[in-house]
C-alpha cells in the first residue's frame, strides 16, 4: 500500500500524529492484536492532526467491516483484506459527505507487487499464495483471507526477476500454506506445477543467493521438500514448521490433521538429511480442554525438538471459528501460567542454541543497519541475526563471519580471516 501511494504522489509523514491520512492494516489472528487497534484509532481521532482521515482495512474489517462501519462513524474508509491494491482509488472516493466501505475480493496485479516499498534492499518477501482452506478449529484466517489462491508462476518469476535485477539477493516466499501452491491459480488456468517445482524454477536464477519460505503446514511437509532443502545449496537451512500442540488429543480438536508422532517423524528424517537445520514453531497454550497432561506434552515437545525459536501464544477464541463453540474452560490466569512456563523453557533453549554459535563460522548476507544504527546487521542460513562493525558499503554483501559473542537474539562476528 505504501508503494502504491508513493507512486501516486502521496508522501510519508514522519509521525501518525502529523499525517493527513492514517491507514490501519489490521490483524485478527488473536484478540490482543485486534483490541489494540480500537485504542490506537481513538487516539489518532482525538490527538491526530486536525481533520485527519482514518482508513481501516485488513482481516478485522474483512470479517466485521459492516459492523465497524456503523460503529466508527468518524472513519471515512473501510477496505478489506484482498483489495489493498485499490487503496489510492478508494481514498479518492472519500470526501466530507462521502464515506466508503469496500470489502470486495480482487487480485492485485504484478504492477502492485513491483511497486512495493520494501524495508530492505536485499531481502524481499514475495507472496506466492494467499488464503487458507485448512480450517484449523481455532483460526480465523480462512474467514478473514478467504480460500486458497496462488499467484501464477509467470507472475512470481517475473517479480523475482525484477527484484534480482534491482540487486536483491534473498527471497522469502510467503503464503499461509505454501505447500498448497497451485491449487488453484488466480487466473483459473490449471498448470502442471506444484510447490517443489516452483522452488526448483526459482533456484535456477543465478543472481539469487538464498531462498526461504513461510509457512509450511506439517501435514503437507514431505520428503520431496526435505530433499530440496537438504540438497539445494541456495536453500536456507531454516524451516518454520508450526506444531501448535504436543498432545494428540488437542491436535485432533484443533483439526491439524497430523499426530505428534507423524510430526516428530518428519523432523527426525529432515535432521538425518540436514543435521544443521534450524527449526522454529508456533504453539498455542490453554486451548479448550487442554489438560495439565496435554500441556506437559507440549512442553516436553519443545524440549525434545529444541527449536531455535518458538512463537508461543495463549489461546483466545475467535468468533465464527469452530473452537469458539467449544467451552473455553481454562481461566486466563491458568492459560498465562502455562504460557509463561513454556516461554521460560523456550528462552533457555534459544539461549543455549545461540551460544553454540560462538566459535563457528557463518555466511552472512548483510542487509541493513542494526538497531543502534551504528553497526550493520544480516542473517545467516539459519536465520540468526549477525551484527558486525563494518562500514555501510558492506550492506548487500555476503561475508564469512567468525562468531565471537552472542545472546539469544543477536550474534556478533568478525570476518573469518581477520
Ligand atoms: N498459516 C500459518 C499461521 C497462521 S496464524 C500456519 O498454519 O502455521 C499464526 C499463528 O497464530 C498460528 O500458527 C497459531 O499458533 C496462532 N493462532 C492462530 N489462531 C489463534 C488463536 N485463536 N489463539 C491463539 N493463537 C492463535
Ligand atoms: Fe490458520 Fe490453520 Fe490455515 Fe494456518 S493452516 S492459516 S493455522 S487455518
Amino acid at each position: 500500500m505504501k508503494g502504491r501511494l508513493l507512486s501516486q504522489g502521496y508522501e510519508e509523514s514522519s509521525s501518525e500524529f502529523d499525517a493527513d491520512i492514517v491507514i490501519f492494516n489490521t490483524c485478527m489472528v488473536r484478540e490482543t492484536a485486534e483490541r489494540k487497534i480500537y485504542g490506537k484509532m481513538g487516539q489518532i481521532h482525538k490527538k491526530g492532526k486536525e481533520g485527519v482521515q482514518i482508513a481501516l482495512g485488513g482481516c478485522v474489517t474483512q470479517v466485521k467491516g459492516e459492523e465497524l462501519y456503523e460503529k466508527y462513524t468518524y472513519v471515512p474508509l473501510i477496505f478489506g483484506s484482498r483489495n489493498k491494491h485499490n487503496i489510492a482509488r478508494q481514498l479518492e472516493q472519500i470526501s466530507d459527505s462521502q464515506r466508503v466501505i469496500d470489502l470486495s475480493f480482487e487480485d492485485e496485479d504484478l504492477e502492485y507487487a513491483l511497486n512495493a516499498s520494501r524495508d530492505s534492499e536485499y531481502t524481499a518477501f514475495v507472496e506466492i499464495m494467499k488464503g487458507c482452506n485448512n480450517y484449523c478449529s481455532y483460526c480465523i484466517v480462512p474467514f478473514a483471507r478467504g480460500g486458497e489462491l496462488s499467484n501464477t508462476p509467470e507472475r512470481v518469476l517475473a517479480e523475482i526477476q525484477d527484484l534480482l535485477n534491482r540487486g536483491f539477493r534473498e527471497i522469502i516466499l510467503l503464503g499461509q500454506n505454501v505447500n498448497s501452491y497451485g491449487i488453484p491459480f488466480t487466473d483459473g488456468i490449471q498448470r502442471e506445477i506444484d510447490f517443489p517445482e516452483l522452488l526448483k524454477k526459482i533456484l535456477k536464477f543465478s543472481d539469487l543467493f538464498r531462498l526461504r519460505f513461510i509457512t509450511s503446514h506439517p501435514k503437507d511437509f514431505n520428503d520431496e521438500l526435505a530433499d530440496i532443502i537438504a540438497e539445494e545449496p541456495k536453500m536456507a537451512h531454516s524451516l518454520h514448521l508450526p506444531v501448535q500442540s504436543g498432545s494428540n488429543e488437542v491436535l485432533k480438536r484443533m483439526n491439524r490433521k497430523y499426530t505428534r508422532e507423524e510430526y516428530v517423524g518428519k523432523i527426525v528424517s529432515l535432521r538425518e538429511k540436514l543435521p544443521d537445520i534450524a527449526l522454529s514453531t508456533d504453539m498455542i497454550f490453554g486451548f479448550p480442554g487442554e489438560s495439565e497432561a496435554d500441556f506437559l506434552r507440549s512442553v516436553d515437545l519443545l524440549k525434545d525438538i529444541r527449536y531455535k525459536t518458538g512463537f508461543l501464544f495463549k489461546y483466545t477464541p475467535r468468533a465464527g471459528t469452530a473452537a469458539a463453540e467449544y467451552e473455553d474452560n481454562i481461566p486466563v490466569e491458568e492459560k498465562l501460567r502455562r504460557l509463561n512456563y513454556a516461554i521460560d523453557i523456550q528462552k533457555e533453549i534459544t539461549r543455549e542454541i545461540a551460544s553454540d554459535y560462538i566459535g563457528t563460522t557463518q555466511e552472512v548476507l548483510f542487509d541493513g543497519k542494526d538497531k543502534t544504527g551504528k553497526k550493520i546487521s544480516g542473517r545467516d542460513t539459519h536465520d540468526m541475526i549477525v551484527v558486525a562493525d563494518f562500514p555501510d558499503d558492506y550492506i548487500g554483501k555476503v561475508v564469512r563471519m567468525k562468531i565471537y559473542d552472542g545472546n539469544s537474539f543477536t550474534l556478533f562476528g568478525r570476518p573469518e580471516n581477520e
